[in-house]
């Protein structure tokens, strides 16, 4: 038996201000056929390493391809697309005949002249191996889930948890059901089912968790294989975007659909209820003031690097500084430059620095202040479950009562180690400020005494009203009230 895996992946905000090209990949993860380190999966790359960790037990060849992923920013450039998209394709000739293929893919990755890439990929991946090849995805939930890509495939597992914790077990999922299909064990036929709706839906919140955890209940029983709640990426204008419910069924198609119709009307049901309460900023820092306990975790959605955000919104810090809050640490300001400027100053260094505020209209301006170098780490790098999550030369500095983490590589707040790195105790501060939409609940969400949700000025808005959309099929909520939901396929 003979599998083949590779990975290409991003998530495209088409709104942001940074293009995507080759140079995003190379810095985030590009590793060519065999180069794929043993001691964690990459982002995306989950189905490769559980599939190499597996071929022999299981008594299958892996032929590995590359894995290509950069951190979400905007529209990745064609011809950088194609290329990566063309090296993969080569390495699927070479390797067949094949019996089954593992696309590890995030589902939301646009290129110019292509609003589905990963649709492309499968029909270009199937033209190859043809149809009796098992074709198994791995997407993220928060992923554009197309007609085409589901109709191309065998099996498509989503990531269930928000934050994605739980990467590797899906991949793991992905991997025996490919094998049970290939030995003929299990049939699986596909049900989509398109909600019409926009939303957020993190899964540390109770309605979600019960949610999911419902869902899950029923897999593995009464010829159930899969489901997936696909939450939709709000920040792309293509007609496919928004939430969708995808069962995997053996053998029974007609089943499969009664059940993903049974579970995207409860899935319409959750509309507007799935966020948890979102504070202004100068509420959120008295709230966060007024609590008990420490440390209290603000979290900044809006100008969240994980969306496509730069991550250098300054609003939030500016309003710490003039209020002249103690104890508190905020992180990740992106900044290459006044990160090179800290490691000139050097540790202890003391000197007026312009940080923060300027990729684009919602960074806001930069902040000035005379900052005190508080910590510098080379090469650093944060843990996101299992992965470990690049953050290049990193520097904290103190201005006024609040210390600032300054990265070189543009990502989320994820690890604790983003603040320990550069010697900040971050259960020592009263307030903990992260630039994430809700993955920092995986680290972050043990050690906080209380969590607030702030909605700052940053690229990201909770109110999908005001996202210039003109591509997206309509009607949608919240956009428009009345929508038709239906079975797609
Ligand atoms: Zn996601």
């Amino acid at each position: 038996m003979r599998l083949f895996a590779a990975t290409i992946a991003t998530e495209s905000n088409m709104f942001s201000p940074m293009p995507t090209s080759l140079a995003g990949f190379r810095e985030c993860v590009f590793l060519r056929p065999g180069e794929h380190p043993e001691d964690a999966p990459r982002m995306c790359t989950a189905p490769l390493w559980v599939a190499r960790r597996r071929a022999q037990a299981e008594g299958f060849t892996l032929l590995e391809g590359s894995c290509f992923a950069a951190s979400p920013a905007g529209t990745t450039v064609r011809k950088d697309y194609e290329w990566m998209r063309d090296e993969i394709l080569r390495e699927v000739r070479q390797a067949m005949p094949l019996d089954g293929v593992l696309l590890g893919l995030h589902g939301a990755m646009v290129a110019g002249g292509y609003d589905d890439v990963e649709g492309d990929v499968i029909e270009r991946v199937r033209a190859i191996v043809g149809s009796a090849c098992t074709i198994g995805v791995e997407l993220d939930l928060h992923c554009h889930l197309t007609v085409k890509r589901v109709a191309l495939s065998d099996i498509v597992i989503l990531y269930k948890e928000f934050p994605h914790t739980d990467v590797a077990e899906r991949a793991e999922e992905l991997l025996t059901l490919v094998l049970r299909t290939i030995r003929g064990q299990v049939t699986p036929v596909m049900s989509l089912y398109d909600c019409r709706q926009i939303g957020s839906y993190p899964t540390t919140l109770p309605l979600m968790r019960a949610f999911v955890d419902k869902v899950q209940a029923m897999e593995g029983k009464n010829g159930v294989l899969s489901v997936s709640i696909n939450h939709c990426f709000p920040y792309a204008d293509v007609p496919e975007l928004g939430g969708r419910i995808l069962v995997v069924m053996d053998r029974d198609k007609g089943q499969g659909d009664a059940l993903a119709t049974q579970i995207g009307g409860e899935f319409i049901a959750m509309r507007g209820k799935t966020l948890p309460r979102f504070y202004g900023v100068d509420d959120g820092i008295r709230a966060a003031l007024a609590a008990d306990g420490m440390p209290v975790v603000m979290a900044d959605p809006a100008d969240n690097a994980g969306g496509g955000a730069p991550s250098d919104n300054t609003t939030i810090l500016r309003r710490l500084i003039e209020r002249k809050v103690k104890n508190a640490a905020l992180a990740p300001i992106w900044d290459p430059v006044a990160v090179r400027l800290c490691f000139d100053a050097g540790l202890d260094g003391e000197f007026p620095l312009r940080f923060g505020g300027k990729i684009g209209p919602t960074s806001g301006q930069p902040v000035d202040a005379r900052v005190k170098v508080v910590g510098l780490a080379p090469e650093a790098w944060q843990s996101f479950g299992p992965t470990q999550v690049p953050l290049g030369d990193c520097a904290a500095v103190r201005a006024g009562g609040v210390e600032v983490v300054l990265i070189s590589n543009r990502t989320q707040a994820l690890g604790l180690e983003l603040f320990r790195n550069v010697g900040i105790d971050p259960v020592a501060k009263k307030l903990v400020v992260v630039k994430s939409t809700n993955h920092f609940m995986g680290n972050f969400g043990p050690i906080a005494a209380q969590v607030i949700y702030v909605e700052s000025d940053g690229p990201l808005s909770r109110d999908y009203r005001r996202i210039p959309y003109t591509r997206v099929r309509r009607p949608i909520w919240p956009l428009d009230q009345e929508t038709a939901p239906r079975l797609l396929l």
